[in-house]
């Protein structure tokens, strides 16, 4: 494992800019993957990681950057539950952890880093230097993931009957006897301007 100043350079290159969140994602991938023992998770462990983040903000980047991990090679699982956890699951030995990111962690800053006048800039080098169980809480958790969320071909792939779009993963909806797409069975988030 590259060390914690390796792995904060690069997710700050890919992310663009260097934050809390990105303090944060590094250090809880850190974490997370020594209690679930993948060392190399680019390079010899890169077919047994996969990882489910719980929020669309800055960390995400950060873990994305360290693991590897990601939405299009279907080792990330985005669930948008605004918060600031995510799990780390090791696909062959099951072994799986989720990691929150502490509220509390905010006003432990100030014992830190209380020589920092602006408040982010202290988060931030304070997150650096903090206790791990003052930053994180970590459940040892199981999780179950749905064959069609695995990496790998698609083993299903259906055309919608009503708008003809092909539907792959399992995402298709069976509504009275037709098979649909989830913008014919549920509406869509769009509205076509011109066809
Ligand atoms: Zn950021
Ligand atoms: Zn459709």
């Amino acid at each position: 494992m590259k060390s914690f100043d390796e792995l904060l350079q690069q997710s700050t290159a890919v992310h663009g800019h260097i934050c809390a969140g990105q303090v944060i994602g590094v250090r809880m991938c850190i974490l997370a993957l020594s209690l679930i023992d993948i060392d190399d998770p680019k390079g010899v462990d890169r077919k047994k990681l996969y990882t489910i983040v719980e929020i669309d903000r800055c960390a995400t980047d950060a873990i994305q950057s360290v693991t590897g991990c990601s939405l299009g090679k279907r080792t990330m699982k985005f669930l948008d539950h605004g918060v600031m956890a995510a799990t780390f699951v090791h696909l062959e030995t099951g072994k799986s952890v989720r990691i929150t990111a502490l509220e509390e962690a905010r006003e432990h800053a100030l014992k830190y880093c209380s020589g920092i006048e602006n408040k982010y800039a202290r988060q931030l080098e304070a997150y650096k230097v903090m206790a791990e169980d003052e930053l994180f809480r970590v459940e040892h958790v199981h999780v179950e993931i749905p064959q069609q969320d695995l990496p790998g071909r698609p083993m299903r792939r259906v055309k919608c009957d009503k708008c003809s779009e092909w539907v792959q993963d399992s995402r298709d909806i069976q509504v009275g006897g037709q098979t649909l797409c989830h913008g014919c069975a549920m509406g869509r988030y769009y509205s076509v301007i011109n066809d």
